[in-house]
């Protein structure tokens, strides 16, 4: 079983890209993925955030339990606005989590427009994924820190453990939070081992950001030494445990 945990679909209108749905699934064809949580591009409207939703949902209705939704509207939308759009995607769609990116959205975790993701997920049942690494400093995962602490029952996922150049504050920032998770798109191979060896395989999940990332991301996992127990929660169990997701029918 593989979870991706960080997957996309939609035009990304800070990045500049498009993540195109023909190569979403065919990439999960071939790399035998069996469930992908998709998020949409960087947007920063809400008309515009709504369409991806939208798009999101429609793709996992027509590949039920295999696409689950990651909700990403602004955190700059006013407050009742923001809210609104993520209460829609969690309870209309069947969203599983919503993402915060500090460094594409310009938004401080710690400030008043990060309080309000992080305030509204709690309410709505849900984790946060949140972009670490490139675009300090309010994307490093130290930043994250105090605001877990502040949430202790909100599960929280640092997207790219901080990257390469930030992962061992990522190790620490989830030594110091049992609810913080680690992702580890874009992480070196033999960090990924010491994230399973000492922070613990049940905190670590797969994710692939982009498409073409799949296969080489999970060839780190397959080979850096981990045992079948390691590999199954690094690949699946964690996500399934952190997003609620039922892996067993
Ligand atoms: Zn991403």
């Amino acid at each position: 079983m593989i979870i991706d945990a960080h997957a996309h679909l939609g035009h990304d209108f800070v990045f500049e890209e498009d993540f195109i749905l023909e190569n979403l699934v065919s990439k999960m064809k071939e790399n035998k993925v069996d469930i992908s949580i998709v998020q949409p591009g960087t947007v920063l409207d809400l008309k515009g955030v709504v369409k991806q939703h939208n798009a999101i949902a429609k793709l996992s209705k027509k590949m039920p339990g295999r696409i689950l939704g990651m909700a990403n509207p602004s955190p700059h939308l006013l407050k009742e606005d923001y809210y609104k759009e993520l209460k829609r995607c969690v309870e209309d769609l069947g969203f599983v989590g919503v993402k915060l990116h500090p460094l594409a959205h310009a938004v401080n975790p710690k400030g008043s427009m990060g309080k309000k993701v992080f305030e509204s997920a709690v309410d709505l049942g849900v984790p946060v994924m949140v972009h670490t690494g490139t675009g300090g400093p309010w994307a490093l995962p130290s930043a994250v820190v105090p605001v877990a602490m502040e949430f202790p029952k909100l599960k929280i996922i640092l997207a790219h453990s901080g990257g390469s150049m930030y992962s061992e504050e990522a190790a620490l920032a989830a030594k110091l939070c049992p609810n913080i998770y680690l992702e580890t798109s874009w992480i070196p191979s033999i960090t990924l081992l010491s994230f399973g060896r000492n922070i613990g395989v049940n905190r670590v999940m797969f994710g692939s950001d982009h498409p073409e990332n799949i296969a080489s991301e999970l060839a780190k996992y397959r080979t850096v030494g981990f045992n079948d127990e390691e590999l199954e929660w690094c690949l699946a169990k964690t996500a399934a445990k952190v997003f609620n997701i039922s892996i067993t029918g």
